[in-house]
């Protein structure tokens, strides 16, 4: 059993879900441990991750209410992933979402990832904060690059902007720093995580600086929001992932799964290798991943295919090296059993 189910027994028989209105030690701690990391100011837990940017969506809103004269416009990006409620349907730019479910959600522009131009042309006195994934997961792996993020950051504060990072997905040390923003060298001012965070059971968080922390109470809460079980979990697996050491072994691991799969990438002739961390993915250069999932699936491996044309490698953060090698090889079979891959790139 890992650290964290350790830690669901002994709460388990202590504390469940008292009243949400009540202020729970586990919660409080895991509050103050992840400010410690962060270096934000506040949190609000949620239970997943749709419910964390739902809180960061209405936590600019609100400053924009306050402070911003109601503007209240978030730009957010083509092929981004917030969740599936309506506020995060709605700014997440999933080809077809948008039609789904109508009428959707207002307020929340498309830009293009990396095009500093295309968010400048959405800005309008309504605008009040920029929403991102640092490394754009569910679209196949797609890094937002240093220079984005950091213009982005100068962006808003030159306008007064709040800038919104997504980190369900690269956040709790997945790119092999304990926050993407770490590993982008870019502070956002409102963070939200999930997933990693519980190490497996459902918790999420908002974190946001100070001065933006305008929520009162009841402007956002929840039967299970902060519940003392999911707390207890998520601070034995926060003390693991923010061990220095721990983090290395994910650098480690991950840089060798990045050689493994540049090398099969040569070999069968297919494309780009990108990622950080233990988040990567292998561009294709045709659509088959959906075969190769399947293939890998019998072979024992399980992978998940981001895009038709591209496969995603996110390995659980305490893997083995002997068990990334023991993926690659499955994934090699796979590779060889379908010889009309590499034909199509
Ligand atoms: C998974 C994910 C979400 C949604 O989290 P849920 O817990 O499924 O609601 C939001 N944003 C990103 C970037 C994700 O990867």
């Amino acid at each position: 059993m890992g650290c964290g189910g350790q830690a669901l027994q002994a709460q388990s028989s202590l504390l469940l879900t008292p009243s949400p209105a009540l202020y729970n030690l586990p919660a409080l701690q895991l509050a103050q441990q992840l400010c410690g990391l962060s270096g934000m100011d506040q949190v609000f837990f949620g239970s997943t991750g749709a419910e964390a940017n739902e809180g960061a969506i209405k936590l600019a809103r609100k400053w924009g209410r306050l402070h911003r004269a109601g503007a209240h416009e978030i730009i957010t990006f083509e092929y981004g992933f917030h969740g599936r409620n309506l506020a995060t349907m709605a700014a997440s730019g999933k080809p077809g979402w948008d039609q789904l479910f109508a009428p959707r959600m207002e307020g929340f522009a498309k830009a293009r990832l990396n095009d500093l131009g295309s968010v400048k042309a959405l800005l309008n006195e309504r605008t009040v904060a920029i929403m991102l994934e640092p490394v754009q997961g569910e679209a196949g792996v797609r890094p937002a690059t240093p220079a984005f993020l950091q213009a982005l950051r100068a962006l808003c504060d030159e306008q007064g902007l709040l800038l919104i990072f997504d980190e369900v997905q690269t956040g709790c040390g997945r790119l092999g720093t304990l926050f993407g923003f770490q590993h982008f060298g870019v502070r956002p001012d409102i963070l939200t995580l999930g997933k990693g965070l519980g190490g497996g059971v459902p918790i999420s968080a908002v974190l946001a600086q100070a001065h933006c922390s305008v929520f009162e109470h009841g402007d956002q809460g929840g039967t299970y929001a902060g519940n003392p079980l999911m707390c207890a979990v998520s601070l034995a697996v926060l003390a693991q992932l923010s061990q220095p050491e721990f983090l290395a072994q994910v650098r480690s691991l991950g840089q060798q799964l990045r050689r493994g799969l540049v090398m099969l990438s040569a070999q069968h002739g297919l494309g780009e290798v990108r990622g950080a961390g233990l988040l990567w993915a292998l561009e294709l250069g045709c659509d088959h991943a959906p075969d190769l999932v399947r293939a890998c699936r019998e072979r024992g491996l399980l992978l998940n295919a981001a895009r038709p044309h591209c496969l995603r490698f996110m390995p659980r953060l305490n893997s083995t090296a002997e068990e990334i090698e023991q993926g690659l090889g499955i994934l090699g079979a796979a590779l060889a059993s379908q010889p009309a891959l590499g034909m199509a790139a």
